[in-house]
């Protein structure tokens, strides 16, 4: 290999950690976002409000099971809904 070669071949892996690196700077914002918002709310005395709290987090996306509090969620969760059922039930 030439050293040109060699040159061009770290110039690429440079270019796609770079990318990575990115991505990586993009997803921490939006987690970041995410948890200046929850906390927040629970400044806000959302915490105060209890279970209804805890029903409209859930309803927006938000886990509110003890296993992945607080992140977002596409899916049902079982752990969330199982823990809002027992929480209802007072
Ligand atoms: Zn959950």
């Amino acid at each position: 290999m030439t050293l040109l070669n060699e040159f061009r071949e770290w110039q690429d892996k440079l270019l796609a950690l770079q990318q990575e690196g990115e991505k990586l700077y993009t997803q921490i914002e939006e987690l970041e976002r995410q948890n200046a918002e929850l906390r927040q709310r629970l400044a806000n005395g959302d915490a105060g409000g209890g279970f209804d709290a805890l029903t409209s987090l859930y309803e927006e996306g938000f886990h509110v099971c003890p296993e992945s509090f607080g992140q977002s969620r596409e899916d049902e969760c079982i752990f969330c809904l199982n823990f809002l059922l027992h929480k209802g039930k007072k």
